[in-house]
Order: C-alpha cells, then structure tokens, then sequence
C-alpha cells in the first residue's frame, strides 16, 4: 500500500470530464448516472480514481479508471 498521487482532473478534456460526472454509481442512492460535483483525481496502488460527491445525497461516490495506459481511449461500459 503507497500514499494516493494526486492528479489534476481538470487537465481532462471538457468531454472526458462531463462523462465523469455525469455518469455515476451512488452506492447511497442505489441509482447510477445521478452525477457527482467536487471531482478529485487520483493515483493508488496504479489505479486511477475520481472522487467526488452525489449529487442527489451527497455521499462520496468513487469512479475507477481502468486501462489508464491506453491513452485517454476511454469506453462505456467495458469490464
Ligand atoms: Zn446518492
């Protein structure tokens, strides 16, 4: 186990960061695609998360990036 990195999230591009956003688990809301506000990215153990709060409950909703090597090439849904 290592510190979190930080990361800037808002070095993404404006339409990598809407689909952050706005789509979303809440584990509290028991709903996805509520969206999420207050983004904050980071690095742990080489995993890529973005944290942020719901925006419905305000409950920290936590989004894995997987494949962060694949340069940015993002895609719904792939497990
Ligand atoms: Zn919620």
């Amino acid at each position: 186990m290592s510190d979190p990195i930080e990361r800037d999230f808002s070095k993404r591009p404006p339409e990598e960061q809407e689909a952050f956003l706005t789509q979303t688990w809440c584990n509290n809301c028991m709903q996805m695609d509520l969206g999420m506000k207050d983004p904050k990215e980071y690095e742990l153990n080489g995993t890529v998360l973005i944290e942020g709060k719901c925006k419905k409950c305000g409950e920290t909703i936590v989004t894995e990036i997987a494949d962060e090597d694949t340069d940015g090439e993002w895609e719904d849904e792939k497990e």
